[in-house]
């Protein structure tokens, strides 16, 4: 037997579904093994706990089989339905058909696997969703006319209890579907809106809140591979003096035009957040002080040399900034924040508008 906690991490895993959605998954699927679908014997096997759980019995499972035996057996209607469907939905009908045909008795949760990957392939687009169901329609309304004409020769056919286990089946693909879909529509936004909240509006560098991820992931890796780590503390001189000249909104446009230097001249591994009010934390990832001084400098000359337009007046601004390199010994990361910090007031002690650095 295939071990299927396997097969389905495998199939998952395929998908790139994250590992929050994956548990998500597996809660549900732990609780609904299938130790009891295969049995001593194999022409007659017991229900799996999974499908039970979507309402298919062992009965449904039979029905499900003499459907496929009516389909394949059912000549005429293949000509006359099933090969004009195929010219307008070829791929959805092709694929829907073929989990459908080449269920397994044996392995009934190969179905289960199969409409999963099936799900998941569809969940890619949303047009590819409608389009399985407009599939899935067609398909249904073929299933019924074939188990009704296969009623014409063969009279002690119930078509009610076929129908009603085929829709069983047809509910439950439709159900992995947009289960497989929804999984990847909320994952998206999850994803999207703590993005967004982590941003700070004005700014739209990383606020605080996501300095934690830097923690986790650069401090770490910066660790255990000893790899160089920078930190610049950079502050808005006299902030305070213009936004009393000329108004809190010219601040904000000062603060806004900072931001947007930050996050245009720095590399693509530098990390810029707004600290606070009117203070930036710049990280340098994989960077020697040596090296972020050189970048500080030029991020030092370009906010210098920027210019905000009010009436008749051109607004410039300067910044004061505090460098430092984590070091061996900094068992945190604050460690190094606090250097920068102290590096910071030095600069504004040494008459602002300048780099300080402290090793
Ligand atoms: P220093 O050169 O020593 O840094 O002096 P400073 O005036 O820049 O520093 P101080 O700490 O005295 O003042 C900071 C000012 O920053 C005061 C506060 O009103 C202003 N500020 C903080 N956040 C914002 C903001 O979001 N928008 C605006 N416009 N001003 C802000
Ligand atoms: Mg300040
Ligand atoms: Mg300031």
């Amino acid at each position: 037997m295939k071990d299927y906690k396997e097969e389905l991490l495998k199939l998952l895993k395929e998908f790139k579904i994250e590992e929050k959605a994956l548990k998500t998954f597996f809660s549900f699927f732990e609780n609904y093994t299938i130790p009891t679908y295969i049995s001593d014997n194999a022409d007659h096997p017991g229900p799996s706990d999974i499908l039970s759980h979507f309402g298919i019995r062992p009965k449904d499972i039979e029905n499900f089989c003499t459907i496929k035996h009516i389909i394949l057996n059912d000549e005429d209607c293949f000509k006359n339905h099933i090969k004009n469907m195929f010219d307008y939905f070829s791929y959805f009908m092709e694929r829907f058909l073929e989990i459908f045909c080449n269920f397994n008795e044996e392995n009934a949760y190969n179905f289960v696997l199969d409409s999963i990957r099936f799900g998941f392939n569809l969940s890619k687009t949303k047009d590819a969703v409608f389009g399985f169901y407009k599939a899935q329609n067609i398909v249904s309304s073929y299933v019924v006319d074939a188990i009704k004409r296969y009623q014409e020769y063969q009279a002690d056919v119930n078509m009610f209890e076929l129908t009603a286990s085929f829709i069983k089946f047809s509910n439950f693909a439709s159900e992995i579907v947009s289960l497989a879909y929804y999984e990847k529509v909320l994952t998206d936004k999850i994803g999207e809106v703590y993005e967004i909240a982590l941003k700070d509006s004005l700014t739209s560098l990383y606020t605080r809140a996501k300095f934690e991820d830097v923690r986790v992931h650069e401090f770490s890796r910066s660790k255990r591979y000893r790899l160089p780590l920078s930190l610049c503390m950079l502050d808005i001189d006299d902030f305070k003096k213009i936004n009393d000249t000329y108004g809190h909104p010219i601040g904000d446009e000062v603060l806004k035009t900072i931001g947007s230097i930050l996050l245009r001249h720095l590399r693509s591994s530098d990390i810029p957040f707004r600290w606070g009010g009117e203070e930036f934390l710049v990280v340098f990832t994989h960077t020697h002080a040596d090296e972020a001084k050189i970048a500080c400098n030029k991020l030092l000359n370009i906010i210098r040399s920027a210019e905000i337009k009010k009436d008749d007046k051109t607004i410039t601004f300067t910044v004061s900034m505090g460098l430092t390199e984590l070091k061996e010994e900094d068992d945190s990361i604050e460690k190094g924040i606090e250097r920068a910090d102290k590096a910071l007031y030095m600069a504004k002690k040494n008459g602002k508008n300048l780099i300080e650095i402290l090793t």
